[in-house]
């Protein structure tokens, strides 16, 4: 589903990805993990080119995204994208923000757009919420509605950056437990993430970066059980 090859990517002279190689297979749920600054942002981005690289080719189901030709709009709302900050339409209702990009985007009508989006609100357990502003709710509603508004445009695969990293601990698991549901119903996805607990219960794979690199890459019991590189027995060492 997600193919990256010898993807490398600098900031004016500044190395930030190193040949990197990976890729998630339909179905699957990879971790990625490292220390800040290691590039997981960055590498996350680059699957649908909300970041442009310089070297190496990425493709989300065999269409890749550095192609000129490529339709990234269209691509990019098959992409489900969650970052650590909700980033909902505060000044939107709920339900605006969970139907919005479904009618703008995929044409839906507003009644098709709602049925979907407060499905999807009953989903993540907030369907008394519907009519609130994103002010009114917790961090972890909030995570939760910014998950079913990028689920209502049926992706293929989905992306997580640091999802539960700016919630207070209280609410993490709450979120956690959507992200479970979703690996288990067998969404693709592709997850930024230190909680190591989510990562022993749902991943397939680990993936360990530093520096730009990815320096370890295996079956999650391989990853926790002996990490190859000295980095990564560190970093398990520091965050278990
Ligand atoms: P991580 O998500 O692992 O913490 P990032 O992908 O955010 O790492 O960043 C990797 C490196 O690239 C860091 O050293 C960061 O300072 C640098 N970086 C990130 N974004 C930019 C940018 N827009 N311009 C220049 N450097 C950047
Ligand atoms: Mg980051």
């Amino acid at each position: 589903m997600i193919d990256i090859k010898n993807l490398s990517k600098w900031y004016g002279s500044f190395q930030v990805l190193t040949d990197c190689t990976t890729s998630v297979k339909k179905g699957e749920v990879v971790v990625v993990c490292g220390p800040s600054g290691s590039g997981k942002s960055t590498l996350i981005k680059c699957v649908n080119m909300l970041e442009p690289f310089q070297q190496g080719t990425v493709t989300v189901d065999g269409i890749s995204v550095g192609d000129p030709k490529t339709n990234l709009p269209k691509l990019r709302s098959r992409v489900g994208m969650v970052f650590q900050h909700f980033e909902l339409f505060p000044h939107l209702t709920i339900t605006q923000n969970l139907t919005l990009a479904q009618m703008k985007v995929l044409g839906r009508s507003r009644e098709e757009a709602e049925t979907k989006g407060l499905g999807l609100l009953e989903r993540v357990g907030l369907k008394a919420q519907a009519k609130k502003f994103p002010g009114q709710l917790s961090g972890g509603q909030q995570q939760r509605v910014a998950i079913a508004r990028a689920l209502s445009m049926d992706p293929i695969c989905m992306l997580f950056d640091e999802p539960t990293s700016a919630l207070d601990p209280e609410m993490i698991n709450e979120v956690l437990d959507v992200m479970v549901e979703l690996a288990q119903e067998g969404m693709t996805m592709m997850c930024v993430t230190h909680e190591m607990g989510f990562a022993r219960k749902v991943a397939d794979r680990v993936i360990f970066m530093d520096q730009g690199k990815i320096v370890e890459d295996c079956k999650k019991d391989d990853f926790f059980g002996s990490p190859r590189s000295d980095r990564a027995q560190l970093f398990l060492s520091k965050i278990l």
